[in-house]
């Protein structure tokens, strides 16, 4: 049997947003790991040792990489510059049919014997900095210093990394390996990539998905779902001693805001809602033609997450109602909600296939095995029911999402080595 390293240590772990992790019970890891396992997770095929050995071997190269994608702009909405780079870097590896689809995804395949099964691993070209940030790698010993070294600069690396190592190795899959670096991963992006990809480019054809997403190890099997709204009151406004009496777009925000903050929600799955931002009105003394709020509801959960969604249109309608009936309708006012965000919720049971071999890949390569929720690429195809996780690209990072985001390389090609072999076990 597997000598099985249940030490769960220090958390390594700094995908993209949101993303916490519940370490599993060492006993369920053991016998997650002992099952089927024997031998060990690790694989005997020459090739695929000699991939892995590539892979460590040219962490250095990977790391360079890694700096270099960084120093690449990628704001939200702008991915094409970084996505060129993708492109040629595709065309070098020796992928195949290497394009751009409408989302701006870069897709280069590596094809097996036969088209299926079709496993995608993708990373994302987006990062949530605005396009003056300075991306200038700062050097540390060991650590890379740069705005988004890890999210997702490793993951777009390490993904290049799995391609190069099976090419040079030679390695033959039943499958076929679809790489991807995607598109509007980040806040309002909203997975437009993702959305793309599965319903357009690839309609129908991926088998199952692992995305890589910034440092460490974690394994993301729940899709957190977010619904974001800007809401908007409105109503005439006036003076406020003159035309006092008037219902008001300010008051029944409030009212809104009152109804939202009272909403019940179930601790499993996680279930919750903000009100992130609002704004309006005209001055002190004038009734408020206009007031506005922005909303983020969000769960683990597609149907608690539906039901929310259901609450919060009532409580709208009830803040509108209850003002106008306050002033007997006089001037009443108006809401509606625009929605300006939307990720589906989904899940990949911890007794999948693709989970249970993550798991028995980070125990047999002795790197921390937890599961985590998050709002990453993989909650698109979860909600279509395609086995999907995210998974960290090894190292260990911190400052996620601020000008000071760190990834520290130590025995950083781990990360490569489980991607390089999770993948090709999907696509025997
Ligand atoms: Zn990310």
């Amino acid at each position: 049997m597997l000598a099985v390293a249940c030490n769960l240590g220090r958390r390594a772990y700094t995908g993209c947003m949101r993303v916490s992790f519940r370490l599993l019970l060492p006993p369920l890891v053991c016998a997650l790991a002992a099952f089927g396992q024997d031998s060990g997770a690790l694989p005997r095929d020459p090739a695929l040792r000699a991939a892995m050995e590539a892979a460590r071997k040219s962490e250095p190269q990977t790391l360079e990489l890694q700096a270099r994608l960084c120093g690449i702009p990628a704001p939200p909405f702008h991915e094409e510059e970084r996505g060129r780079e993708l492109k040629r870097l595709f065309e070098q590896a020796g992928l195949r049919d290497v394009r751009v689809d409408s989302a701006g995804n870069v897709i280069g395949v590596r094809p097996g014997r036969s088209p299926r099964p079709n496993v995608v691993l993708a990373a994302h070209l987006d990062t949530v900095f605005p396009p003056e940030t300075a991306l200038e790698v700062v050097r540390k010993g060991g650590a890379l210093a740069c705005p988004g070294i890890g999210d997702d600069a490793r993951g777009l690396a390490a993904m290049l990394a799995v391609a190069r190592a099976l090419n040079q190795a030679r390695v033959e899959t039943r499958g076929t390996i679809t790489f991807v670096a995607d598109t509007g991963e980040e806040g309002l992006g909203d997975l437009r990539g993702m959305k793309a990809l599965f319903n357009e480019t690839f309609k129908g054809q991926i088998d199952s998905f692992v995305s890589i997403d910034g440092a460490g190890y974690g394994i993301t099997n729940v899709g957190v779902g977010s619904l974001r709204y800007r809401v908007t009151f409105k109503g005439p406004g006036g003076h406020s001693y003159g035309a006092f009496g008037m219902a008001n777009p300010t008051h029944a925000l409030g009212r809104a805001i009152a109804k939202i903050d009272a909403f019940k929600v179930p601790a499993q799955p996680k279930t919750t809602f903000n009100v992130g931002r609002v704004g309006g009105g005209t001055s002190v003394n004038s009734i408020a033609g206009e007031a506005w709020m922005e909303v983020d509801l969000r769960s683990a959960g597609q149907a608690a997450l539906e039901s929310l969604n259901r609450k919060f249109h009532a409580a709208l309608q009830a803040a509108v109602a209850e003002e106008n009936r306050r002033w007997n309708n006089r001037s009443p006012v108006s809401a509606s909600a625009e929605l300006v965000g939307k990720r589906p919720a989904g899940r990949t049971p911890s007794d999948s296939g693709i989970v249970r071999t993550a798991i028995a890949l980070s125990l047999a390569l002795k790197v921390e095995a937890a599961l985590g929720d998050g709002s990453t690429d993989a909650n698109l195809p979860m909600s279509l029911g395609i086995p999907a996780i995210t998974i960290g690209g090894g190292g260990s990072g911190s400052g996620v999402h601020s000008a000071q985001e760190t990834f520290d390389a130590a025995q950083s090609w781990l990360g490569v080595q489980r991607a390089l072999l999770l993948v090709a076990a999907l696509a025997n």
